[in-house]
């Protein structure tokens, strides 16, 4: 088994589980940060680790044109290359070359597209992106898809989700074939626990992955305690990153897992017809795709709401490339498990922060004397040391260290709002939401050490 998917808590529509992978345990509904070109830009992998970040993602496109799959795969995949020893999802770049690239020509073969970098000319295929994605080494990777665009008639949604599905098939045929390729270092202890066993073996020294290649020995023990010791003490359910391959025989080494992408447009007959031909491929998990191209939000809802009805219940599944914390609070009440999007750094570097509050624009004069923390609900390591005059300036001034205080702050909303909607859910609760009116202040502001005075 290379991945393990067991729903604790239902509550409506929405549940709480457990997603395991080789390289993490996932409480889920989470968010994972987009970590485009092998880094979540500005945040350094131990930060990603404070702030509880269990899985995190990479763009496929970006990687292939640079620094190149061959590159990372020698490396030891991602993992090895960025070290960075939890989970990594990696999109199929699909979505990338439909929304980046320059001249891309589509054939049932595949697509041709020029690079935004230097204009050069590449082709991906279905196979050639399992191929990639394989190389890069993900824990999750997702078969290639054609993204629909919006608007698009309707002669045009049917083609594109029927070339879609023969992608998948032939995404998950190539995947089958090639999936002991993945590049992971395999170590020789433990060689028979399983994959629950050994998600709850927490930094254990010695039974890593890829990214231990890196460590001298003499810095080994120093680099282990960094890596694994736990998130600041005020984190409230069981975040551990814990999961290691350990050495085996090929025949029993976890592999990569392949997801499905659900497209069909704004079509919701469509979608149903998506989904049903993609479960009848067989994913160990099902991804809703080609959503958030530009339609009104309360489609993308509706069509979350009606696809997420035609999905395995017992499979995780996937929503890609939303939203902003009130919707990503309201697609995982809705059920969705898994959620991605760049609004929280790319908002960050532009000085747009979010708050418990509601939205800070940190650039604005009225921030200049401002000697609050950012936001006084949050326990992150900006909140709790630099008032918002300071980040203010910083932004003003454009130095790099606003963007990196601003991403770290950022990100930590979007994953204490996951981590408050899982507990919610534990409870059989109604998630109260932002703006102040339903969060518990108290038991957040009991958790914050104290600020740092100027
Ligand atoms: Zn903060």
């Amino acid at each position: 088994m290379s991945l393990e998917f067991s729903i604790q808590k239902t509550f409506g529509k929405a549940r709480s589980a457990q997603l395991i992978t080789p390289h993490a345990v996932i409480e889920t509904p989470v968010f994972m940060p987009v970590g485009t070109v092998a880094t979540v830009k500005g945040v350094p992998q131990d930060i990603l680790e404070e702030l509880g970040a269990q899985i995190i993602l990479g763009n496929t496109y970006h990687l292939y044109l640079r620094p190149g799959v061959e590159t990372v795969r020698k490396m030891g995949g991602l993992h090895g290359f960025m070290a960075w020893k939890r989970g990594i999802l990696t999109d199929s770049g699909g979505f990338q070359v439909f929304s980046l690239s320059e001249l891309r020509k589509v054939t049932e073969e595949g697509v041709t597209f020029r690079s935004h970098l230097d204009g050069s000319s590449h082709f991906f295929s279905p196979e050639s992106a399992m191929a990639a994605q394989i190389g890069l080494g993900a824990d999750i990777i997702m078969a290639f898809d054609e993204c629909t665009e919006y608007p698009a008639d309707a002669g045009r949604m049917r083609e594109s989700m029927e070339m879609t599905a023969r992608w998948s098939a032939r995404s998950k045929k190539y995947f089958e074939e090639h999936k002991h390729e993945v590049p992971w270092k395999m170590e020789t202890e433990s060689p028979t626990l399983s994959l629950k066993e050994r998600g709850t073996r927490v930094g254990q020294p010695g039974d890593c992955v890829g990214a231990d290649a890196f460590v001298r020995p003499a810095e080994r023990s120093d680099a282990f305690e960094s890596w694994e010791r736990p998130a600041y003490s005020g984190r409230s359910d069981a975040e551990g990153s814990g999961l290691r391959p350990s050495g085996r025989t090929n025949a029993s080494v976890p592999t990569q897992s392949l997801f499905g992408i659900v497209q069909g447009g704004m079509d919701r007959a469509l979608r149903k017809e998506s989904a049903e031909r993609t479960i009848e491929i067989g994913f160990p998990g099902y991804a809703i795709g080609g959503l958030s191209v530009g339609e009104p939000r309360e489609l993308t809802r509706e069509i979350v709401e009606s696809t997420l009805e035609h999905l395995p219940k017992d499979k995780p599944r996937y929503l890609m490339g939303v939203g902003t914390p009130e919707e990503i609070v309201e697609y995982a009440q809705l059920g969705v498990d898994m959620m991605d999007c760049v609004l929280p750094t790319r908002a960050a570097r532009h000085g747009l922060l979010f708050t418990s509050e509601g939205k800070v624009s940190i650039k604005q004069a009225r921030y200049a004397q401002d000697s609050e923390p950012l936001d006084p609900n949050c326990g992150c390591r900006v909140c709790r040391r630099y008032s918002r005059a300071y980040l203010r300036h910083l932004y003003a001034s454009n130095e790099v260290l606003a963007q990196v205080l601003n991403t770290i702050h950022n990100l930590s909303f979007y994953l204490d709002t996951m981590r408050r909607v899982r507990h919610s859910i534990s409870l059989g609760e109604e998630y109260r939401f932002l703006s102040g009116a339903g969060l518990d202040r108290n038991v957040n502001s009991e958790a914050r050490p104290p600020r740092i005075q100027p």
